[in-house]
């Protein structure tokens, strides 16, 4: 190795057909993302520039606010036995503090999936709570699980409901649980216990990404202005980038070094709301706690779609930068990798779902005509009968003993196929999660979380690193926007 070369950070070389990105590679954009145009990038630390290994982290939040529980509020110990299950709960589910259910919502913010506690709801029971009426999540007593970080509290929330339903726990109702169980979480987070444990492991708790640094590096290169905006503190922030990038790069010694800067403590989503003073941190030159979007603008020389904004959070990140301040906005979805597995795995019967739907569709189209001339020949009877002669009167009647048949017989059929179809769809989606299905959709229908993305997201994507394969000057487009009669064929 050259001097020339030491100084600077190894690429790998790119392999044949990397051009050819691979899904989970890949940004996906809403929105077309005109790079030339961002002058400066921002990044969300946790569950973006850092993501956790999961299911241990959400694991070890789970524990520690389990303990708290019985330590500080006198919950009775069994809580300490429960184990955690990964596949509980996934993102974009909404708990219902009230009623200790966890939902997954439609796009029309219908309930389409339920647990009672850690029990699948059936379709009745669920109706019957919750009808076809359009719920608002931002009503007393319910959590939207926005982040990964909500998914051990709606586990917890649920383990709480079957004990408390069982007569194992102690509480006057399940709106006391869910606040007891918000408090032990926000409790576990604030302490410091947890993000002490995690950055005592973070090789552990912490996994390195090689592409990273080098994306970050390829992002700045190209003139951007760089900024890391989270609301962990500094002592945490400090940890954890220091583990994913100081000594990455010869030319770039301490991750402070990527980015022009540094907000912590920023208390999104109010630090898009509200105005308050920042403060500089002692000894670190364009380090900052606290502060607003206006502020920060101001001191990157950007403003409003000049800014992507990188982050988790649907609400934190992406909607409030989105509509408050006009950042655009690049949400990350760690779970994506997974789900694109899992759709490349089942593309078969994806493939023979469709197949079967469009067959189904025929059927009762056919169906719905035979029954159409069915009635007109009744009525056709009905009107005429008096003056058709007999012969007439019997071709006609047994003309409707054919249509009827014929009809009955599509309508069987549709039967059948509907049945396929349900059965198909159900070990499809269980593939995904037993209990929720995927997180995007639910049937043929897309879900809450999925209608978040595409109102408030301008792209989307698994992993920073994977931008280091975009050009930060050139467009990333959407696909153009039509409606269904604009369609080809
Ligand atoms: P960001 O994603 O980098 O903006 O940071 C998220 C921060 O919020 C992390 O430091 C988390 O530990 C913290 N956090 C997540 N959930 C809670 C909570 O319920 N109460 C307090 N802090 C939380
Ligand atoms: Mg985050």
């Amino acid at each position: 190795m050259t001097a020339w070369d030491s100084a600077f950070l190894s690429v790998p070389p790119l392999t044949e057909g990397e051009d050819r990105l691979p899904p989970a590679h890949k940004l996906y954009a809403l929105r077309t993302l005109p790079m030339g145009e961002i002058r400066a990038i921002g990044f969300d630390m946790d569950h973006t520039l850092a993501r956790y290994r999961s299911p241990e982290i959400d694991e070890l939040a789970f524990k520690k606010a389990a303990r708290i529980l019985v330590r500080d509020r006198g919950y009775s110990p069994w809580l300490l036995e429960m184990a955690y299950d990964p596949a509980f709960a996934v993102r974009g589910l909404v708990l219902d503090g009230l009623r200790g259910n966890l939902l997954k919502l439609n796009r029309e913010r219908q309930v389409v999936r339920a647990s009672h506690g850690s029990r699948a709801m059936e379709r009745l029971e669920l109706e019957a709570v919750y009808g076809r009426r359009r719920l608002s999540t931002a009503a007393k007593g319910f959590r939207n699980i926005d982040t990964l970080f909500e998914i051990p509290e709606s586990h917890l929330y649920a383990q709480m409901v079957d004990g408390l339903d069982r007569g194992l726990l102690k509480a006057e109702n399940y709106l006391e649980l869910f606040q007891d169980v918000r408090w032990a979480i926000d409790t576990a987070h604030r302490n410091g216990e947890m993000k002490a444990e995690i950055l005592e492991h973070r090789d552990f708790f912490i996994p390195q990404d090689p592409l990273l640094a080098l994306a970050l590096d390829r992002l700045k290169r190209a003139g951007k202005k760089l900024f890391l905006l989270t609301n962990s503190d500094w002592t945490f922030t400090n940890g954890v980038m220091g583990h994913l990038l100081d000594g990455q790069d010869e030319a770039r010694l301490r991750w402070t070094d990527y980015f022009d800067l540094v907000v912590v403590s920023s208390r999104k989503p109010d630090f898009f709301l509200e105005t308050p003073e920042s403060q500089s941190l002692d000894g670190q030159p364009r380090c900052y706690s606290g502060g607003h979007a206006a502020w920060l603008e101001f001191m990157l020389d950007a403003q409003g779609e000049q800014i992507l904004y990188v982050g988790d959070h649907i609400y934190g990140d992406v909607l409030r930068s989105k509509k408050s301040a006009s950042w655009r906005t690049l949400l990350l979805v760690p779970e994506l990798e997974r789900e694109l597995r899992l759709l490349e795995a089942k593309a078969d019967d994806l493939r023979e779902l469709l197949r079967l739907e469009t067959a189904r569709r025929r059927t009762l189209r056919r169906a719905s005509v035979l029954m159409d001339q069915w009635k007109r020949n009744r009525v056709r009877r009905h009107v005429l009968g008096p003056r058709l002669s007999s012969d007439a009167t019997v071709a006609l009647d047994q003309e409707a003993a054919q249509l009827a048949t014929s009809a009955e017989a599509l309508q069987r059929r549709a039967e059948l196929q509907r049945l396929e179809l349900a059965g198909l769809t159900s070990a499809v989606e269980a593939v995904f999660n037993p209990m929720w299905g995927p997180m995007f959709r639910d049937r043929d229908e897309l879900t809450r979380f999925a209608d978040q993305i595409q109102q408030f997201a301008c792209a989307y994507t698994g992993k920073v690193g994977n931008l280091y394969m975009y050009d930060p000057l050139a467009t990333v487009y959407a696909p153009l926007p039509t409606l269904p009669h604009e369609r080809l064929a």
